[in-house]
């Protein structure tokens, strides 16, 4: 039983970035207003997730790293409306399975008493401790995959890669989330810690762009707020019915692109950010579109992008695979056409 726990975690907790994923997500659904992202050897010896959430209660202690505990579904129906992040329950779990893994929690009421709970690598508590603590949760991960050496070997070796990409997404997070405050840093094996970038609590995108790529980076952007006009169809409109509303649905693209004219010589960070409804996600036929458009402007540059898909929690499913990366969107190819023109109208308003 203790092999099959291992390798359904191995499905949950792919790599150092699911793990950054979940951890965060986990900060943002407590209602974090600040949260700390701290790395030892770029997350091989440690990643660290410390926010100023609501805490854990006393009584979600014990049942906090079981499978399919999650204090966060009530009922199925959740599953298709889901507004937090986080509705499996796997991934502490998970990550029990796979690392040395502690939390340190603390509700506004205890404070500065907070516990430390260590936990079995069945996810069964093994001990509680009192220590110092402020309101808010802290998640500990040592030593990921130390007890899959085939997992831990390929993430040693590629670590340059694995980096970036966890970078990548942070970035996206400090991004998209207004009113928060994050930072992210880094201890090398040997030499100092560093803060590699992070956001004031701004209450605009723009602001936290300013403070993740800097400055100059604003003055190629424009505004994206881009309205798509999906048509229902047969599936959807029953459910549309069903909800009082058969309108053809209204899709927005909202955030910030490159110029395609912004100058010579002016380098917009290479950096393509998508989400949907705020959840940070790749999605590959966006970014083609997107690219193919602004290439007709631009030719010798690609645009930076930040674009956030705002529609109806129906019209896609980010459920198809446990570590919620790929992403169905209903009736894809339509929305796809639809944003290419969009773009190109949005593009060719621009003084050139
Ligand atoms: P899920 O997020 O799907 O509910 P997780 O395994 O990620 O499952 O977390 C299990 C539970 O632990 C959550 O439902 C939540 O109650 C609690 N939890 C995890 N991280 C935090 C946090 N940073 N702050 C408060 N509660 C947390
Ligand atoms: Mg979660």
């Amino acid at each position: 039983a203790k092999t099959i726990h291992q390798i359904q975690s191995g499905q949950v907790i792919v790599d150092l970035c699911s793990v950054v994923k979940e951890l965060v997500e986990n900060s943002i659904d407590a209602g974090a207003t600040n949260i700390e992202v701290r790395f030892k050897n770029q997350g091989l010896d440690a990643i660290e997730v410390q926010d100023n959430g609501s805490g854990i209660s006393k009584e979600n202690h014990a049942t906090l790293a079981l499978k399919h505990y999650t204090s966060k579904l009530s009922t199925y129906s959740d599953l298709e409306c889901l507004e937090t992040f986080g509705f499996r329950g796997e991934a502490l779990s998970s990550l029990c399975a796979l690392s040395k893994f502690s939390v340190t929690t603390c509700l506004a009421s205890d404070a500065p008493k907070g516990s430390k709970l260590d936990f079995e690598t069945s996810g069964k508590l093994r001990s509680t401790s009192i220590v110092a603590a402020q309101k808010g949760t802290t998640v500990l991960v040592e030593g990921l995959f130390h007890n899959l050496p085939v997992r831990r070997r390929e993430l040693e070796r590629n670590i340059k890669r694995e980096w970036n990409r966890v970078l990548g997404v942070l970035n996206q997070y400090a991004c998209i989330q207004t009113g928060l405050k994050f930072s992210v840093s880094q201890q090398p094996n040997k030499g100092k810690r560093m803060v590699l970038f992070s956001t004031k609590g701004n209450q605009t995108t723009r602001e936290n762009i300013v403070n993740v790529f800097g400055a100059k980076t604003l003055t190629v952007l424009i505004p994206l707020d881009l309205e798509l006009e999906l048509e229902p169809t047969n599936t959807s409109s029953q459910r549309l019915t069903a909800r009082g509303n058969s309108q053809a649905q209204l899709i927005r693209v909202r955030g910030h692109v490159s110029r395609p004219a912004h100058g010579e010589g002016r380098q917009t960070p290479d950096r393509q950010m998508f989400f949907v409804n705020g959840r940070p996600c790749g999605l590959p036929q966006f970014a083609k579109v997107f690219n193919e458009v602004y290439k007709a402007y631009n030719a010798s540059q690609s645009p930076f992008i930040f674009a956030d898909i705002q529609l109806d929690t129906h019209l896609y499913d980010v459920n198809v695979s446990p570590d919620k990366r790929t992403i169905l969107l209903h009736d894809q190819t339509r929305m796809l056409d639809n944003l290419r023109e969009s773009l190109s109208a949005l593009f060719e308003s621009q003084d050139y």
